[in-house]
């Protein structure tokens, strides 16, 4: 028979702590509290796996499981003295739902339950408080039709018709009249007038009555915990945090304990340490005479825990520390107990009935990621965990909120949202709002703060979003362009959001009927993809001591290399500051966008637009000492750590002018017809860019445009050689599918390497030559490409690409449609299909190494920043990952963690080998 009931309490627990999968984490907590000899009111948790039972028995609980319940529910009667149903000494219940990970506030518990005609009477006469008995008979009212009648019959009602609104209303209703401020002023007459009128609502709405039963309230209770597993929210939020609906719900069933007694008890929530920022002091909110959820509905103002941590406006309310100071002494005892057991930060929940302190819950708590760092470090000095388990406690994601400015949470709570859309650059930014790039920079140099707002963005805008604070679009997603740049700037930036209308011709938008015109002021919360009007205040998060220390931790733990995609000087410097070990790509072509970039941009027009040879060559030698300076400022920066630079890669139509002027200007220096550089520029039109004329079959078309590449490499690195500073270039070639590609161009690297030592009188310089694996052809025949590539770089971004057939500039399309369908689990452009595109990178390495054993292996794509893709990357052996400059300190931190968790896999003792000893005597 399974067991689907474990039990918990002073007498008998059958749960543990790690038990989480099958009791849920409220579950498990309240057996370990129990085992820790805690006061715990005694219940019992009905497993995970009967919640999936249910579900699939067509909602009828599996067979077994009521017996269990009864046994384990008599077991609680005895322990509490009291039993269930029993018109003169009733034990009252709550039925609680709780998840292996905590959903704060996403699935339903009802308390108060027992409380019906037949027990009423007795448990006025017990308690002698007419009020109390009242008081949770109008609750279970409430919770009860809201959870059981209502959410778990799967019935919808709309916005503010809800069967607890109309109940609340009631209640407001009768608070009005009678010039009441807070519950607590509620009378026995006013209570029992609102339980009847309560009762009458709910046979009128929702057509059947308010269960008048005992045993039909429990099994209601449980079956609807089990439900709300199921409800929209629970889903909803299962998407987000991508928790598998598999895994259901636990139903804890458990003894009442009333903090609504009177003055003498109350109920509390806490942390044992501070979750926004860190700080070592016992924190948190109680209320005297009150029930459960009171303290965080907002219903009353909640009291200071203690005197330590009282704030501007709570200065004047009594501390629990002042009020009952022997409970709290008790509380504390036992927060500090949990705390040392867990060896984490809790979050727990209490209640104190008449003068006793009884506990209800405890769970490691959320926190800020500045929260995270600064417990993890202080800690580490408190002994309470050890290196490897500090670098755990912060997940890769939090640390994006160090690196950022963000808005002040506190404004933000008062400021109503006006648009929402994707969080594509993390942190927070103000200023005037423009709709051109040029304005953005025109206002920038004026020293003004601006957002950019575009329908959405393009290559030409790149200087505008440089200059602006943030970026919002009205179109675009994740992997759009405006959101790729901006993450690689760790600019603030919101894509997609739909609801702003832009003209960018008449310089305004519209949202909801609201006109903002160019100069007014917006706030971006880029993290969340919320859009404010008005300036709303902003923290800078990066002034925090911890964060060097910790990252130093991080890197006694980690194996694998992370480099950035860094391709300016400015780049490069924050690649380093932020920790980058190399760049791992350098892109040739973008020294033609954005800043300075006018002059060799027409020259390169100059050279694509030329029609013989002698033209080209002419205009690549005018190209070739901006290309040489630029390569070389970067390496400079660089001081001799690896540079990876990646020969010319897009098509060339892309930097085909199509404006007049511009066009007139080429012509003229060409020394042609206008209307002939618009003839030249339409042959270079492609059906298919993408899988077009690009990479290296440009450099097999036009070998001098590789080869002024290459000589700028070679000649930057001598300069650099010459003026003692150390450089280490490596060359990749993009786009290959066929190791003869990478020879012909080895032939051009070879010959200017040689020519380049000659003229610049040098015995070597230190170079790589590699390609980038992105076509799935180069992964089938990595062994081949690795006999002339000294590394390999997979582009995972046109891996994934060409791997899946996904245009990914036009994903938008149906990749919603596909997520939300769940056909797949994730947006691979954002985390590496490790089941598909992952064979083909694992591949790549297995293959490559097979003919060079100490090939070099990295990343380049955009994913290499993600964290599960590092962990990935650490997993099939890979010597680095390489991401943009802002993302380097959390590939940092997910490879550190990569290791952590490949070296904790290892020292499973399933996996040893059994000792030679003890083979050999089996043998015997
Ligand atoms: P959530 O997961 O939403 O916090 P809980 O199951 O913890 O829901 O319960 C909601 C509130 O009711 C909490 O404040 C909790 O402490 C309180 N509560 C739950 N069960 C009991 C009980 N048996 N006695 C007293 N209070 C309870
Ligand atoms: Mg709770
Ligand atoms: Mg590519």
């Amino acid at each position: 028979m399974t067991k689907y009931v474990y039990s918990f309490g002073s007498k008998k627990t059958d749960g543990r702590a790690d038990m989480k999968n099958l009791l849920g984490g409220k579950g498990a907590n309240l057996a370990e509290m129990s085992l820790l000899g805690i006061p715990v009111p005694a219940g019992f948790t009905i497993t995970t796996d009967c919640c999936n039972d249910c579900f699939f028995n067509k909602s009828r609980f599996p067979q077994g499981m009521e017996e269990q319940v009864q046994k384990a529910l008599k077991a609680v009667e005895n322990e509490m003295g009291m039993k269930y149903g029993d018109p003169d000494n009733c034990l009252l219940i709550s039925c609680r739902s709780g998840a292996r990970s905590s959903m704060p506030g996403m699935m339903e518990t009802v308390l108060n339950i027992g409380l019906c005609s037949r027990t009423i009477p007795g448990l006025i006469k017990r308690t002698g408080n007419e009020r109390f008995v009242y008081d949770s008979y109008r609750r279970l009212i409430t919770m009860y039709s809201d959870v059981v009648m209502e959410k778990a019959e799967g019935i919808e009602p709309q916005e503010g018709k809800g069967i607890r609104a109309q109940l609340e209303r009631i209640m407001d209703e009768l608070k009005k009249s009678k010039g009441y401020k807070n519950d607590t002023e509620l009378t026995v007459s006013d209570l029992k007038y609102l339980c009847s009128e309560y009762t009458k609502k709910i046979k009128q709405v929702l057509g059947s009555p308010f269960p008048d039963d005992h045993m039909k309230q429990l099994w209601g209770g449980i079956g609807a915990v089990f439900k709300s597993w199921n409800g929209k929210k629970a889903a909803a939020y299962r998407r987000i945090e991508g928790i598998p609906d598999s895994w259901g719900t636990a139903t804890n069933v458990q003894a009442m304990v009333f903090g609504n007694m009177g003055e003498t008890s109350a109920t509390g929530v806490a942390f044992t340490r501070n979750p926004a920022t860190g700080e070592n002091k016992f924190y948190g909110e109680w209320l005297p005479n009150a029930q459960g959820e009171d303290v965080v509905a907002g219903i009353r103002t909640p009291n200071p825990i203690n005197e330590a941590t009282k704030m501007e406006q709570n200065r004047h309310l009594p501390s629990l520390e002042k009020a009952m100071p022997k409970l709290y002494k008790q509380l504390h005892e036992i927060e500090r107990k949990l705390e040392k057991h867990y060896s984490d930060m809790q979050d727990i929940e209490f209640t104190i009935q008449e003068g006793k302190l009884y506990m209800l819950q405890t769970r490691v708590g959320k926190r800020t990621g500045t929260a995270a760092l600064n417990m993890a470090m202080d800690m580490l000095k408190e002994k309470l965990i050890n290196e490897p388990a500090a670098v755990m406690r912060l997940k890769p994601e939090q640390l994006d909120e160090l690196l950022h400015p963000i808005v002040d949470p506190a404004a933000e709570k008062n400021a109503a949202i006006i648009a929402r859309g994707l969080p594509a650059g993390p942190g927070g930014a103000n200023g005037h709002i423009v709709f051109k790039a040029e304005d953005a920079v025109e206002w920038e140099k004026k020293g003004k703060k601006v957002i950019l707002v575009r329908e959405e963005t393009n290559p030409e805008d790149v200087a505008g979003m440089r200059a602006a604070e943030g970026i919002l679009t009205a179109r675009g997603g994740m992997t759009s362009h405006a959101a790729l740049v901006a993450r690689g700037w760790g600019k603030c930036c919101i894509v997609g959001a739909g609801a702003i209308h832009v003209d960018s011709i008449s310089k305004k938008m519209t949202v909801n009927g609201k006109t903002y015109r160019e100069g007014d002021v917006l706030t971006l919360n880029g993290t969340k993809g919320y859009v404010y009007e008005g300036r709303l205040n902003m923290i800078d998060a990066t002034e925090n001591v911890n964060f060097k220390a910790f990252m130093k931790l991080v890197d006694r733990q980690r194996r694998l290399g992370v480099r950035a995609n860094a391709d300016t000087p400015a780049d490069a410097a924050t690649a380093r500051n932020f920790g980058a070990e190399g760049i791992g790509l350098f892109r040739t072509e973008h020294m033609f966008y954005g800043e300075n970039s006018e002059k060799p941009l027409f020259l390169l027009r100059q050279m694509i637009l030329s029609s013989t040879l002698e033209e080209r060559k002419s205009a690549l030698d005018k190209l070739f000492p901006h290309v040489k300076s630029n390569i070389k400022a970067t390496m400079k920066v660089m001081q001799g750590l690896p540079v990876t630079f990646r020969l010319l890669d897009p098509p060339l139509h892309e930097f085909i002018p199509q404006d007049e002027p511009q066009q007139k200007e080429l012509a003229e220096s060409l020394g042609i017809d206008v209307k002939e550089v618009v003839r030249r520029g339409e042959l270079l039109h492609e059906v298919n860019p993408m899988m077009g004329h690009r990479g290296v079959r440009l450099g097999i078309t036009y070998p001098e445009v590789s080869e002024m590449q290459i000589r700028a490499i070679f000649e930057a690195a001598a300069e650099l050689i010459k003026e003692k500073i150390k450089a280490m270039p490596e060359i990749m070639i993009p786009v290959t599918c066929d190791v003869n590609e990478i020879k012909v161009q080895k032939k051009i690297i070879e010959r200017n390497y040689k020519e380049v030592i000659t003229k610049f009188n040098l015995k070597k310089i230190d170079y790589l030559t590699g390609t980038m694996i992105e076509i799935p052809r180069a992964c089938l025949l990595a062994d081949k490409m690795a006999e002339e590539a000294q590394f390999f770089s997979f582009g995972t971004n046109d891996l994934t690409q060409m791997g899946f057939g996904f245009s990914r500039d036009d994903i938008g399309a149906f990749l919603p449609g596909y997520l939300d369908k769940k056909i797949l689990k994730a947006d691979p452009f954002q985390t590496i299909d490790q089941e598909g595109i992952g064979q083909l990178i694992e591949m790549g390495v297995t293959k490559g190494r097979s003919t060079k054993k100490d090939l070099k292996v990295g990343i380049c794509g955009e994913q290499g920043g993600e964290p599960a893709s590092v962990k990935f990357c650490f997993k099939v052996g890979l010597n680095y990952v390489s991401c943009s400059p802002y993302r380097v300190p959390i590939a940092r931190l997910a490879a550190a963690q990569a290791s952590i968790e490949g070296a904790a896999v290892s020292k499973k003792p399933v996996k040893k080998a059994p000792s030679k000893k003890k083979a050999a005597a089996k043998k015997k």
